[in-house]
């Protein structure tokens, strides 16, 4: 007996059938962000996706090296299942792959109940509790990334794609010599993820593309799509797109800012006041103070990686303290310039490494924890962002934000505690083995003096 609504598999099956796609490759997001899924034939669609398509819960926390580390129902309890259940709302052609179309499915024990580990469903639920007080989050996600090619001899094999330096904001061969960017963006353009604009960023082999803005989970849905997207795009073509927060010591960071609004019910907008000085409502400020009162514990799922915290810091463009300003690139909030329906926070924090469900509910959990509590922010920066007289510093490491998060219950209760256990397992993990490694830079620094 199936738990989950099958009446829509058949009729599915069909229409895919019509167009041509004889694959379903059917994705979830793990902790990190890592599309995991099966290729399932369409011929056999809903006979094979009707009960949930299996997987072993702990692919949630295995780790890029391919450790499997426990929590709670992971290793330690046998290696239980997890389903997979496609949301067909969601079903989306690959455009470079022809019959093949990606769905994005919903995480489920096998009783049917959700897997409450399931960053979609963390997501889920945050979205639910706004619209328990008649409000909608909008999010538009900007992601930056590197493209990498290959590169013999050098120590990780890779060196920055198209090098060269000054080329923010230029399009063309310049920046872009074998048109990786370009061809980016027209598939992208046509994979359902309302990509709108694409540019060099700052740095040498960095690259931006943006995306409009949508409702919350339809937005993390559309970013998870984008990171996996990318990436394979450039392997294509024998790149590597890294969304790594800083991969290199000579440039700066990628972040993962996110803009991001309420409406009402019926889809009015909510943070302007024109009546107000700065032209933003209550409800705006109150988002702005419970962002900024749970940053820490913010920062350990939107900063997820040891890597993370090397993108901050002064002169970065990147933040360094917990700080909100008007038109302000230096802080950690931003509030563009424009207002009426357009009026919006950009929340600069994230570093493109996060996991885009989870990135956008620790933003959504704190902007809830200020709407209910009326947590007033503190006076907007005016002019240099990265003065540590003037503001509370983001944690400095991994260890740190980790601890903010377990310390913050609040928080925790708005993510559900068997997420948050299980991240900071993983998370843990992830420090651990990085504090007992001995790196290059260590050699470097101490082998031949010492
Ligand atoms: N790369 C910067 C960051 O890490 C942001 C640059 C920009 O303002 O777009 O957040
Ligand atoms: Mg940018």
């Amino acid at each position: 007996m199936s738990h989950f609504d099958t009446s829509g598999l058949a009729p599915a099956r069909d229409r895919l059938t019509e167009d041509g796609i004889d694959v379903v490759r059917l994705g979830y997001s793990d902790l990190i962000g890592v599309d995991r899924g099966r290729d399932v034939l369409v011929s056999r669609f809903d006979r094979t996706v009707g009960g949930g398509v299996a997987f072993c819960r702990s692919v949630y926390t295995t780790t890029p090296l391919g450790g499997v580390v426990d929590f709670n129902g992971g290793l330690s309890a046998g290696l239980p299942d997890i389903v997979a259940f496609p949301d067909l709302d969601t079903l989306q052609a690959v455009p470079w792959e022809p019959g093949v179309a990606h769905c994005i499915a919903d995480v489920f024990n096998p009783d049917g109940t959700p897997s409450q580990e399931s960053p979609r469903y963390v997501l889920r639920q945050l979205v639910e509790q706004f619209a328990a007080l008649g409000l909608r989050p909008i999010v538009g996600p900007e992601l930056e990334f590197y493209v990498l090619e290959p590169a013999e001899g050098t120590p990780t094999g890779w060196r920055r794609y198209g090098e060269s330096t000054g080329h923010v904001y230029t399009t063309g061969r310049k920046g872009d010599p074998e048109n990786t960017l370009l061809d980016a963006l027209r598939h992208l353009g046509n994979y359902g993820l309302e990509v709108v604009a694409a540019n060099h960023e700052f740095c040498s082999g960095q690259y931006e593309i943006n995306m409009w803005h949508s409702d919350a989970l339809d937005a993390a849905d559309r970013a998870h799509r984008f990171k996996d997207a990318v990436k394979e795009l450039a392997r294509r073509r024998g790149q590597l797109a890294t969304f790594m927060p800083k991969p290199f010591n000579d440039e700066g960071g990628s972040g993962f800012h996110l803009h991001f609004s309420i409406v009402d019910d019926a889809g009015a907008p909510l943070f302007a006041d024109p009546a107000a000085e700065d032209g933003l409502s209550e409800l705006a400020r109150w988002a702005i103070g419970g962002i900024l009162a749970h940053a820490p514990s913010i920062a350990a799922i939107a900063n997820p990686t040891v890597n993370s915290y090397k993108r901050f810091g002064p002169d970065t463009l990147a933040p360094w303290l917990i700080d909100w300003g008007l038109d302000n690139r230096s802080a950690m909030l931003r509030v563009p310039p424009e207002r009426g329906g357009a009026t919006r926070l950009e929340l600069r924090l994230g570093d493109a490494s996060a996991n885009s469900y989870l990135a956008i509910a620790g933003m959504l959990a704190g902007a809830l924890l200020g709407i209910r509590n009326k947590i007033e922010p503190p006076e907007a920066l005016v002019g240099y962002g990265y003065d540590t007289e003037r503001a509370e510093m983001l944690p400095q490491g991994l260890g740190q934000a980790l601890d903010a998060l377990e310390r913050d219950k609040e928080i925790g209760d708005l993510l559900g505690t068997p997420f948050v256990e299980a991240f900071l397992a993983y998370k843990r993990d992830e420090l651990q083995r990085f504090q007992s490694a001995v790196t290059d830079w260590e050699f470097r620094e101490y082998a031949h003096h010492l």
